[in-house]
């Protein structure tokens, strides 16, 4: 008897049931905004039950996407339907949904990332997947699900954006093979890039001005540090949510090979971001800080006075660079 795979199981599971519930990690970014609603229009399509609940909202230039007004913002979930399935994006563990009360459901854990528990009672966990947006085409596919625009636009999304426009390491023939079925199925790549992209606010400029204008460079030139804090976004009119991208500009220079990005939150954590090059692996050094994600773009948090950390966190991406030329 061969076992059976963990997108079988899903399956299997997702025709039992009638009722979900789809979430993501807090501060959703385009693979989680495009995985939770592909998958959602998907169960649709079978005649589901589905709600989709974040800790924060979308990016606001995803919100004219279809279906993303529709998610609901909450960071605890009280009320409980019974026979309720819990559908987890791209979150290496319940914690980093930033939703309470998701326990003791039925829970299938998705995701592409290095270091996820496997909290689910089924996981399927893929990290040679582009996006977390790849697997759920797949599960569509299996689903018999046709690609509808919706299903479509927000497959696209989540590849177009997990694989930085096309720029990251992680992508593979198949990225394009789906990438042309969902053309195939109405999508319009230069439109989408225009959407996705294209869509600063004159604020945002002024906020790209500031950063790049107090950005420090370091190790040669190789290393570039951004720091964000309130005062910044107070005086380009802006908010945390104006950051998203910003963090991959100092990679156009070519002497860069990594970007560490601190953003201050009104809570006192430092969140800090990192963008690297080629063999420069990034998630090496977020992972000794309890956080995560991929060679070339991890992330962590940490608690402290800025000044208290910098240092300690840009020496050891110095390192990373130094590991990542040999
Ligand atoms: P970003 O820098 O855009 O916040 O995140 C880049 C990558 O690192 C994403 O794949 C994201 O999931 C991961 N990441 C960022 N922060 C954390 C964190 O605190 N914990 C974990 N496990 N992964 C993180
Ligand atoms: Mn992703």
């Amino acid at each position: 008897m061969t076992a059976t795979s963990p997108k079988t199981e899903i399956c299997d599971a997702i025709h039992a049931r009638q009722r979900f519930l789809i979430t993501s990690h807090a501060k959703p970014d385009g693979d989680s905004i495009g995985s939770q609603l592909a998958m959602a229009y998907a169960l649709e399509v079978l005649g589901k039950d589905v709600r989709i609940v974040n800790a924060d909202p979308a990016p606001e230039h995803y919100l004219e996407f279809p279906g993303v007004a529709r998610i609901e913002i909450a960071r605890e979930i009280r009320e409980r339907a019974g026979d309720e399935a819990l559908i987890v994006m791209e979150s290496s563990d319940l914690k980093r949904t930033g939703v309470a009360g998701l326990e003791g459901r039925f829970t299938v854990n998705i995701d592409h990332h290095q270091g996820n528990t496997g909290f689910g009672r089924v996981n399927w966990i893929d990290e040679s997947a582009a996006a977390c947006g790849e697997m759920v085409f797949d599960l569509i596919e299996a689903l018999g699900v046709p690609l509808t625009i919706e299903i479509a636009t927000h497959v696209y999304l989540a590849i177009l954006t997990d694989t930085g426009s096309f720029h990251y390491s992680n992508i593979t023939p198949k990225t394009f093979d789906i990438c042309r079925r969902l053309t195939e199925a109405g999508v319009n790549p230069a439109a989408m890039a225009r959407r996705v992209f294209d869509q600063n606010s004159f604020g945002k400029l002024k906020l790209i001005g500031a950063l790049l204008d107090e950005m420090d460079l370091l190790d040669g030139g190789r290393l570039a540090a951004m720091y964000l804090n309130d005062d910044i976004l107070n005086a380009t009119g802006t908010t945390y949510n104006d950051t998203e991208g910003l963090i991959n500009l100092p990679l156009t220079a070519r002497e860069i090979r990594a970007v560490v990005f601190f953003k201050l939150g009104a809570d006192g954590d430092i969140h800090v971001s990192m963008r690297s090059k080629y063999d420069v692996d990034v998630r090496a050094v977020a992972a000794r800080h309890g956080g995560g994600g991929h060679k070339n773009a991890a992330g962590f948090k940490l608690r402290g006075r800025l000044n208290a950390v910098r240092d300690g966190v840009l020496t050891e991406v110095a390192g990373a660079i130094a590991l990542g030329q040999r």
